[in-house]
Protein backbone atom coordinates (compact mmCIF):
# COMPACT_ATOMS: atom_id res chain seq x y z
CA UNK A 1 0.00 0.00 0.00
CA UNK A 2 1.23 3.21 -1.59
CA UNK A 3 -0.09 6.77 0.39
CA UNK A 4 -0.02 7.84 3.86
CA UNK A 5 1.23 6.65 7.26
CA UNK A 6 -0.42 3.00 7.97
CA UNK A 7 -1.52 2.46 11.19
CA UNK A 8 0.94 1.94 13.69
CA UNK A 9 3.58 3.13 11.95
CA UNK A 10 3.03 6.54 13.24
CA UNK A 11 5.68 6.07 15.93
CA UNK A 12 7.97 5.10 13.42
CA UNK A 13 7.88 8.01 11.36
CA UNK A 14 8.30 9.65 14.90
CA UNK A 15 11.49 8.55 15.73
CA UNK A 16 12.65 8.61 11.88
CA UNK A 17 11.34 12.79 12.21
CA UNK A 18 13.40 13.05 14.75
CA UNK A 19 16.50 11.34 14.30
CA UNK A 20 17.22 13.42 10.97
CA UNK A 21 15.90 16.74 12.72
CA UNK A 22 18.71 15.84 15.50
CA UNK A 23 21.62 15.05 12.33
CA UNK A 24 20.13 18.64 11.10
CA UNK A 25 20.83 20.43 14.09
CA UNK A 26 24.35 18.48 14.33
CA UNK A 27 25.49 19.55 10.89
CA UNK A 28 23.95 23.30 11.40
CA UNK A 29 26.22 22.97 15.14
CA UNK A 30 29.34 21.78 13.31
CA UNK A 31 28.75 24.79 10.67
CA UNK A 32 28.20 21.81 7.78
CA UNK A 33 25.64 22.41 4.92
CA UNK A 34 22.41 20.72 5.55
CA UNK A 35 21.84 17.90 3.87
CA UNK A 36 25.43 16.74 3.25
CA UNK A 37 25.52 13.71 6.12
CA UNK A 38 23.66 10.61 4.42
CA UNK A 39 21.63 8.64 6.98
CA UNK A 40 21.31 4.97 6.87
CA UNK A 41 18.24 3.42 8.37
CA UNK A 42 20.14 0.28 9.78
CA UNK A 43 17.54 -2.28 9.52
CA UNK A 44 18.98 -5.53 10.67
CA UNK A 45 16.44 -7.68 12.70
CA UNK A 46 13.83 -4.94 12.27
CA UNK A 47 10.32 -6.68 11.50
CA UNK A 48 8.30 -5.32 8.68
CA UNK A 49 5.95 -3.16 9.96
CA UNK A 50 8.86 -1.37 10.72
CA UNK A 51 10.82 -1.02 7.55
CA UNK A 52 7.66 -0.56 5.23
CA UNK A 53 6.43 2.82 6.91
CA UNK A 54 9.70 4.14 6.68
CA UNK A 55 9.94 3.42 2.72
CA UNK A 56 6.56 4.39 2.25
CA UNK A 57 7.33 7.72 4.27
CA UNK A 58 9.92 8.35 1.55
CA UNK A 59 13.26 7.08 3.20
CA UNK A 60 15.58 5.22 0.77
CA UNK A 61 18.83 4.45 1.73
CA UNK A 62 18.90 1.41 4.55
CA UNK A 63 21.86 -0.49 6.10
CA UNK A 64 21.71 -4.60 7.13
CA UNK A 65 24.55 -6.30 8.79
CA UNK A 66 23.89 -9.97 7.37
CA UNK A 67 23.65 -10.68 3.74
CA UNK A 68 21.13 -13.66 4.11
CA UNK A 69 19.20 -11.94 6.04
CA UNK A 70 19.66 -8.86 3.28
CA UNK A 71 18.31 -11.39 1.18
CA UNK A 72 15.53 -12.13 2.51
CA UNK A 73 13.73 -9.01 1.94
CA UNK A 74 15.24 -6.25 0.10
CA UNK A 75 14.82 -7.86 -3.51
CA UNK A 76 11.49 -7.29 -3.00
CA UNK A 77 11.54 -3.84 -1.58
CA UNK A 78 13.49 -3.02 -4.44
CA UNK A 79 10.91 -3.84 -6.85
CA UNK A 80 8.33 -1.72 -5.26
CA UNK A 81 10.92 1.68 -4.30
CA UNK A 82 13.36 1.21 -7.39
CA UNK A 83 15.11 4.08 -6.56
CA UNK A 84 16.86 2.78 -2.67
CA UNK A 85 19.80 2.35 -2.11
CA UNK A 86 21.17 -0.68 0.49
CA UNK A 87 24.19 -0.99 2.64
CA UNK A 88 26.27 -3.64 3.70
CA UNK A 89 27.66 -2.24 7.15
CA UNK A 90 28.49 -5.92 8.88
CA UNK A 91 31.04 -8.37 7.64
CA UNK A 92 31.26 -9.80 4.38
CA UNK A 93 32.31 -13.65 4.09
CA UNK A 94 34.25 -14.31 0.82
CA UNK A 95 31.57 -17.27 -0.41
CA UNK A 96 28.62 -14.36 -0.23
CA UNK A 97 30.71 -11.77 -2.36
CA UNK A 98 28.35 -12.64 -5.69
CA UNK A 99 25.45 -12.67 -3.86
CA UNK A 100 26.36 -9.34 -1.78
CA UNK A 101 27.19 -8.05 -5.38
CA UNK A 102 23.66 -8.41 -6.46
CA UNK A 103 22.33 -7.28 -3.73
CA UNK A 104 24.10 -3.79 -2.24
CA UNK A 105 24.99 -0.10 -3.05
CA UNK A 106 27.81 0.07 -0.68
CA UNK A 107 29.84 -2.21 1.21
CA UNK A 108 31.41 -0.58 4.72
CA UNK A 109 33.21 -3.87 5.84
CA UNK A 110 36.13 -4.05 3.33
CA UNK A 111 38.54 -5.53 6.02
CA UNK A 112 41.10 -7.87 4.70
CA UNK A 113 43.40 -8.26 1.48
CA UNK A 114 41.83 -12.12 1.11
CA UNK A 115 38.43 -9.96 0.50
CA UNK A 116 39.94 -7.35 -1.54
CA UNK A 117 41.53 -9.69 -3.95
CA UNK A 118 38.00 -12.00 -4.24
CA UNK A 119 36.21 -8.69 -4.55
CA UNK A 120 38.16 -7.08 -7.07
CA UNK A 121 37.62 -10.61 -9.07
CA UNK A 122 33.65 -10.44 -9.14
CA UNK A 123 33.71 -6.99 -9.09
CA UNK A 124 35.87 -7.16 -12.81
CA UNK A 125 33.40 -9.89 -14.12
CA UNK A 126 30.15 -8.20 -12.92
CA UNK A 127 31.54 -5.14 -14.62
CA UNK A 128 30.48 -2.47 -11.54
CA UNK A 129 30.97 -1.74 -8.58
CA UNK A 130 29.44 -1.41 -5.25
CA UNK A 131 31.20 1.89 -3.12
CA UNK A 132 33.22 0.83 -1.01
CA UNK A 133 34.48 1.49 2.71
CA UNK A 134 37.49 0.39 4.36
CA UNK A 135 37.21 -0.81 7.84
CA UNK A 136 39.49 0.59 10.47
CA UNK A 137 39.71 -1.08 13.93
CA UNK A 138 40.78 2.14 15.82
CA UNK A 139 40.58 0.21 18.96
CA UNK A 140 42.48 -2.40 17.94
CA UNK A 141 40.13 -5.13 19.77
CA UNK A 142 40.89 -8.38 18.70
CA UNK A 143 36.95 -9.75 18.81
CA UNK A 144 36.32 -6.66 16.44
CA UNK A 145 37.09 -6.34 12.38
CA UNK A 146 39.06 -3.94 10.22
CA UNK A 147 42.42 -3.33 9.42
CA UNK A 148 44.68 -1.61 12.24
CA UNK A 149 45.62 2.33 12.32
CA UNK A 150 48.86 1.89 10.74
CA UNK A 151 48.57 -1.19 8.11
CA UNK A 152 45.41 1.25 7.02
CA UNK A 153 47.15 3.01 4.61
CA UNK A 154 48.82 0.07 2.90
CA UNK A 155 45.65 -1.61 2.81
CA UNK A 156 44.19 1.10 0.71
CA UNK A 157 47.50 1.68 -1.50
CA UNK A 158 47.06 -2.30 -1.74
CA UNK A 159 43.21 -2.00 -2.28
CA UNK A 160 44.04 0.58 -5.00
CA UNK A 161 46.18 -1.23 -7.14
CA UNK A 162 43.97 -3.82 -8.02
CA UNK A 163 41.67 -0.97 -8.83
CA UNK A 164 39.05 -1.17 -6.37
CA UNK A 165 36.94 2.06 -5.64
CA UNK A 166 37.38 2.80 -2.54
CA UNK A 167 35.98 6.47 -1.22
CA UNK A 168 35.64 6.13 2.28
CA UNK A 169 36.33 4.47 5.61
CA UNK A 170 34.14 3.22 8.24
CA UNK A 171 34.60 2.83 12.30
CA UNK A 172 33.21 0.82 15.42
CA UNK A 173 34.40 2.64 18.24
CA UNK A 174 35.43 0.29 21.20
CA UNK A 175 32.02 0.82 23.45
CA UNK A 176 33.60 1.56 26.90
CA UNK A 177 35.36 4.67 25.29
CA UNK A 178 35.35 7.94 23.68
CA UNK A 179 34.15 7.67 20.65
CA UNK A 180 35.39 11.20 19.64
CA UNK A 181 39.28 9.89 19.33
CA UNK A 182 38.48 7.29 17.00
CA UNK A 183 36.12 9.48 14.76
CA UNK A 184 39.39 11.85 14.94
CA UNK A 185 41.81 9.26 13.80
CA UNK A 186 39.37 7.78 10.98
CA UNK A 187 39.17 11.20 9.83
CA UNK A 188 42.79 11.87 9.99
CA UNK A 189 43.30 8.27 8.09
CA UNK A 190 41.16 9.56 5.27
CA UNK A 191 42.67 12.75 5.12
CA UNK A 192 45.94 11.68 4.34
CA UNK A 193 44.79 8.59 2.09
CA UNK A 194 42.45 11.52 -0.21
CA UNK A 195 39.08 10.26 1.04
CA UNK A 196 36.47 12.13 1.60
CA UNK A 197 33.91 9.64 2.81
CA UNK A 198 33.33 8.88 6.97
CA UNK A 199 31.21 6.33 7.76
CA UNK A 200 30.98 6.76 11.30
CA UNK A 201 27.85 7.76 13.91
CA UNK A 202 25.27 4.98 15.38
CA UNK A 203 22.11 5.86 17.60
CA UNK A 204 24.36 6.73 21.16
CA UNK A 205 27.07 8.74 19.08
CA UNK A 206 26.03 10.38 16.22
CA UNK A 207 25.72 13.84 16.65
CA UNK A 208 29.94 13.62 18.11
CA UNK A 209 30.38 11.72 14.69
CA UNK A 210 29.02 14.67 12.57
CA UNK A 211 31.03 16.59 14.53
CA UNK A 212 33.72 15.33 13.94
CA UNK A 213 33.15 14.81 10.13
CA UNK A 214 30.97 11.81 9.51
CA UNK A 215 29.17 11.62 5.65
CA UNK A 216 26.95 8.48 6.40
CA UNK A 217 25.71 7.85 9.66
CA UNK A 218 24.45 4.27 10.13
CA UNK A 219 21.40 4.56 12.50
CA UNK A 220 19.13 1.79 13.94
CA UNK A 221 17.31 1.40 17.00
CA UNK A 222 17.02 5.68 16.95
CA UNK A 223 15.23 5.36 13.85
CA UNK A 224 13.04 1.56 14.13
CA UNK A 225 12.99 1.16 18.00
CA UNK A 226 14.67 -0.62 20.25
CA UNK A 227 16.06 -4.50 18.07
CA UNK A 228 13.58 -7.28 18.58
CA UNK A 229 16.24 -10.14 19.91
CA UNK A 230 15.06 -12.58 16.96
CA UNK A 231 13.19 -11.44 13.89
CA UNK A 232 10.37 -13.93 14.81
CA UNK A 233 10.11 -12.01 18.29
CA UNK A 234 7.90 -9.32 16.82
CA UNK A 235 7.21 -6.75 19.08
C1 LIG B 1 23.60 -2.40 14.19
C2 LIG B 1 24.61 -1.53 13.59
C3 LIG B 1 24.42 -0.13 13.57
C4 LIG B 1 23.23 0.56 14.16
O1 LIG B 1 23.27 0.49 15.56
P1 LIG B 1 22.26 1.34 16.49
O2 LIG B 1 22.95 1.41 17.78
O3 LIG B 1 20.99 0.55 16.55
O4 LIG B 1 22.07 2.66 15.87
C5 LIG B 1 25.41 0.63 12.97
N1 LIG B 1 26.51 0.06 12.43
C6 LIG B 1 26.71 -1.27 12.42
C7 LIG B 1 27.94 -1.82 11.82
C8 LIG B 1 25.78 -2.11 13.02
O5 LIG B 1 25.99 -3.43 13.03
Amino acid sequence: MVGGPRTGGGDGLNRLKNTIDAIHEAELRAGRPPGSVRLIAVSKMQPRERIEPVLESGHRVFGENRVQEAAGRWPEYRERFPDLALHLVGPLQTNKIRQALGLFDAIHSLDRPGLARKLARAIQVAGRSPELFVQVNTGEEPQKSGVAPADADGFIRECRSMDLPVTGLMVIPPVDEEPSLHFALLRKIAERNCLDRLSMGMSSDFDIAIAFGATHVRIGSAVFGERPLSLNDHP
